[in-house]
C-alpha cells in the first residue's frame, strides 16, 4: 500500500516536471495543415527560449524566419514544389539564444500527393511550332528571365497577407496537365482570372519591379520580388502601369490586363515563384499572415 502510494506521488513528480518541460519546448505549426506538392506553407514557430535569429531548412530550402512583435512567434514562408514526392520531410531548426546559445530542432513535414487534371487548349500555330526567328526570341527572353531572377532582395519585402491582383472568378487552376494543339506539354505553373481586357491589375504585396516587359510566351509581363526569394508574375497585359526598378505597394495598380503572348483569349495569369519553384497562387491568397 504504501509502496503504490510512493509510486503514485513519483508519477504526480514525474508528470509535473514533464509538463513542466513542454511549457519551455519547442513548438512548431504550419498552415495549410494539409501540405501538398505545390503548396506554399507558413511555418510558425516559438522557440524554448528568447533567440536573436532563426534559420531553417526544409526540401533544401533556406527558410528566412522574421518575429511576429505582436505574438512573439517566428514564422517564415515556404513551399513544396510539384515535383515534391509523398512523404515526411524534416524541417530543421537553428537558433541562436540572446545569450549566444545555439539550439536546433526538427520536425517532420508530411506532403501529400496532389493530383492534378489535364486538359486539351488550342492556340496559334507560332506558340507551339515557332518560327527560327521566334525561337531566338524565345532564348533571348530565357535570358533576360535568367538574369531578373538572379538579383533578389534577401530581405523580406512582402508584409501581411496577400491580395488578389483583380476582383474576378477563378478560369483555371495551378497544376493543370496542358496539351497545346495536341502536341506541346506544359504544365500551368500559376492561377488565371476570368477578366476582360484592361482591367486594372493589382499587385498582391509590397515589392520591387524587376522586370516589366513584352516576352514571346508572356506577353507583357510584370515580375514583383517581394524579398526571401518569393516573386509574383502577372502575364498578358495590354498595358503596363510600372517600370523595372519601381517599389510598389500591395494593392497598387501595376497594369492592365490583356490577352498578349500565348493566351487562349483576354485573362490574368498570376504566378508565384518561390527559391525557383512555382507554387500555387491560390493557397498563398488564402494564407494569414502577420
Ligand atoms: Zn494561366
Amino acid at each position: 500500500m504504501r509502496s503504490c502510494l510512493l509510486l503514485a506521488v513519483a508519477i504526480l513528480l514525474q508528470s509535473g516536471s514533464l509538463s513542466a518541460a513542454t511549457a519551455t519546448d519547442w513548438t512548431v505549426s504550419y498552415s495549410p495543415v494539409h501540405v501538398v506538392n505545390g503548396s506554399p506553407v507558413v511555418i510558425r514557430v516559438n522557440t524554448p527560449k528568447p533567440v536573436r535569429s532563426l534559420a531553417g531548412d526544409w526540401l533544401g530550402h533556406q527558410l528566412a524566419f522574421s518575429l511576429d512583435p505582436h505574438t512573439k512567434t517566428w514564422f517564415a514562408l515556404a513551399g513544396a514544389s510539384l515535383e515534391t514526392k509523398p512523404g515526411s520531410y524534416p524541417l530543421q531548426l537553428h537558433a541562436e539564444t540572446t545569450a549566444g546559445q545555439g539550439l536546433s530542432f526538427e520536425k517532420k513535414i508530411a506532403v501529400a500527393h496532389q493530383r492534378y487534371p489535364r486538359v486539351l487548349l488550342k492556340v496559334p500555330g507560332r506558340y507551339t511550332a515557332p518560327s527560327p526567328e521566334e525561337q531566338r526570341q524565345i532564348d533571348q527572353d530565357k535570358k533576360i528571365k535568367d538574369e531578373a531572377f538572379k538579383t533578389l532582395s534577401a530581405d523580406r519585402e512582402w508584409e501581411g497577407s496577400f491580395a488578389a491582383p483583380a476582383e474576378a472568378p477563378i478560369s483555371d487552376v495551378f497544376g493543370v496537365q496542358r496539351v497545346f494543339n495536341g502536341s506541346v506539354q506544359s504544365t500551368h505553373q500559376g492561377l488565371d482570372f476570368r477578366v476582360p481586357a484592361g482591367t486594372p491589375v493589382a499587385a498582391v504585396n509590397r515589392g520591387q519591379v524587376i522586370l516589366a516587359r513584352s516576352l514571346f510566351f508572356e506577353g507583357n509581363c510584370v515580375v514583383i520580388d517581394h524579398g526571401q526569394g518569393l516573386l509574383s508574375l502577372y502575364l498578358h497585359l495590354s498595358k503596363f502601369l510600372v517600370k523595372e526598378g519601381d517599389t510598389v505597394e500591395k494593392h497598387q495598380q501595376i497594369g492592365l490586363s490583356g490577352g498578349t503572348g500565348r493566351a487562349t483569349g483576354p485573362h490574368l495569369h498570376l504566378a508565384v515563384r518561390w527559391q525557383g519553384v512555382y507554387l500555387n497562387p491560390q493557397i498563398l491568397l488564402g494564407l494569414r499572415l502577420p
